[in-house]
């Protein structure tokens, strides 16, 4: 049989030493194993796990045939469209069985195009204002397949710093030119910009043939978002594209839910390659490039996804369908901008208070991703314990995906949260405060 130690994890994140190595291997993946519970229901406010005796770290852990009930604050279900999806009713479910079916068992270049994929991408880039739109099948394969079918080697491609491992692969596979500048520092991309390009020289004299900015919307571990106008003058002075992942922000961000360009008031127009994934706010599966006609064009022809790939699950495209029409408004309910402004509210009212009490949190006010510094992973280890022990299923997360001590509990917030849910994850936190030290306060105490 093969070993399977031997090759290392080089393929998920690159690995720069042993240390890291046997950190990787021994420590933080034995804080990973407490989540590894199969879900016993869908993931909404709360959800229902599989229970499994702890403290196991061998493969053969057994399952136990009890269920156990969860607070949920992990799954990216921003806009609770995951356990209930607005129009996706007896009707739709007919029509699956009559006429969608459950694949396509095809490309989209071959067999696979359906009027749904057709009228979803028609939806989506309006929702946007693009000019058009292509759905693929997953949100990661959305960005590793598409950035190499846009640059290639004599191109530069200029990456922040925490961007998503499906955004470095697909730079990876581009055979680009990579520079990376330091997160959301705009004088570093400055920098970059500038000692890439011989200035004054019109594009074509440029030493590269193009240079794409790859950001993201609202950063996953982070809750940062992009400093999209400034991102956007850069891209402009020096003639560079610019792609922006809106995994986390399409749906959560922005009065009527259309993103980062909404919330910070930049036009659409400005931004070369929209991309997103419809497996947060939108509750179901899958990934969207919105650019202009002639891109989209191109990538419906080049993009492996396309070609190589099978079309989108028609159910899982009349699920994006029925709730993006919920959040533009067109079923009439007003149900899609009710969750909008509920995500918004419970966003604020949990970031104020946990802040208010001295918790150390990333990203800004209205992000729906609120990571909890927690900062070692010998604590991470008893806040994933004491989380499960009462009844709370938050995602933990440690080196290498977070610096060494930036270990951190990454709380997601979704329109689906009660108050009453919320207040209660509060008075657990600061019931466990004693033990877990987790606020500023405690920290400085204890150094003292
Ligand atoms: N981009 C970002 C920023 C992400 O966080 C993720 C996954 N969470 C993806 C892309 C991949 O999306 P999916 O899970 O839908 O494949």
């Amino acid at each position: 049989t093969m070993d399977t130690s031997e090759f290392g994890n080089k393929g998920f994140v690159p690995l720069y030493n042993d240390f890291e190595a046997f950190y990787t291997r021994n420590v933080y993946q034995r804080v990973l194993h407490y989540w590894c519970h199969p879900l016993a229901g869908v993931p909404g406010a709360n959800i229902e796990i599989w229970d499994r005796k702890f403290g196991s770290f061998n493969e053969n852990i057994r399952l136990q045939d009890t269920k156990r009930n969860y607070l949920n604050i992990g799954s990216y279900n921003y806009l609770g469209f995951a356990e209930n999806n607005g129009r996706c009713s007896e009707e739709t479910i007919k029509e699956i069985r009559s006429r969608l079916g459950t694949t396509t068992a095809s490309p989209r270049s071959e067999l696979g195009t359906l009027k749904i994929h057709e009228e979803l991408e028609n939806l989506i880039a309006g929702f946007l204002g693009k000019d058009a739109c292509l759905v693929f099948g997953m949100g990661f394969a959305t960005n590793s397949m598409n950035i190499a079918a846009l640059v290639d080697d004599g191109c530069l491609l200029i990456s922040d710093e925490l961007n998503h491992a499906s955004l470095i692969l697909g730079a990876r596979l581009s055979g680009a030119k990579i520079k990376v500048f330091r997160h959301n520092n705009m004088k570093h991309l400055e920098k970059i910009l500038k000692t890439s390009i011989v200035e004054g020289q019109p594009r074509t004299r440029r030493p590269w043939k193009k240079i794409l900015i790859v950001v993201e919307g609202i950063y996953s571990m982070e809750g940062t978002s992009c400093n999209l106008p400034k991102i956007v003058e850069l891209k402009k002075k020096y003639k560079a594209y610019l792609y922006v992942d809106e995994a986390h922000s399409v749906g959560a961000m922005g009065k009527t839910g259309r993103g980062i360009c909404e919330h910070y008031g930049v036009d659409p127009a400005d931004i070369d390659i929209l991309m997103g994934t419809f497996s947060k706010s939108f509750g179901a599966a899958g990934g969207y490039i919105a650019s202009n006609k002639d891109i989209v064009a191109h990538l419906r022809k080049e993009s492996h996804a396309q070609v190589y790939s099978s079309a989108m699950s028609p159910p899982v495209a009349r699920q994006i369908l029925a709730s993006t029409e919920a959040i533009m408004g067109v079923d009439g309910s007003g149900e899609g901008q009710r969750r909008i402004r509920q995500l918004k509210e419970n966003t604020r009212f949990f970031r104020t208070e946990l802040q208010k009490r001295g918790y150390i949190l990333y990203g800004e006010l209205d992000s729906p991703v609120v990571p909890l510094l927690i900062c070692s992973i010998a604590r991470l280890c008893a806040f994933a314990k004491t989380s499960l022990a009462n009844g709370l299923a938050p995602v933990v997360v440690g080196f290498p995906a977070t610096p060494i001590l930036g270990a951190r509990a990454r709380f997601c917030l979704s329109a689906s949260h009660t108050r009453e849910q919320l207040q209660w994850l509060i008075d657990l936190m600061e019931r466990c405060e004693p033990v877990l030290g987790l606020k500023l306060s405690s920290r400085h105490k204890q150094k003292a």
